[in-house]
């Protein structure tokens, strides 16, 4: 199952399980503008690429519920240009 991380590596911005995000493989996750405007579309940490986030449907969070743990790794994404 998906972990749903709360927010973006790179900036840190909040992503509630209903927002856009986009994540890698092993589930790195991004907001939408860094994904594309820092990182091109490829995950800094593995190379992958970043797929669009399945949304998990609102009744199901409550029984799944998404992490909460944040991940924030500022010094592994290169700065907006
Ligand atoms: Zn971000
Ligand atoms: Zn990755």
């Amino acid at each position: 199952m998906l972990e749903l991380r709360p927010n973006c590596e790179c900036c840190d911005r909040d992503l509630p399980p209903g927002a856009p995000a986009l994540i890698c493989t092993f589930e790195c996750t991004f907001c939408p503008d860094c994904a594309r405007d820092r990182l091109a579309g490829v995950c800094p940490n593995c190379g992958g690429n970043l797929s669009p986030r399945p949304i998990r449907p609102a009744r199901l969070l409550a029984k799944y519920p998404p992490s909460r743990q944040r991940i924030h790794k500022p010094g592994g994404c290169p700065s907006a240009a």
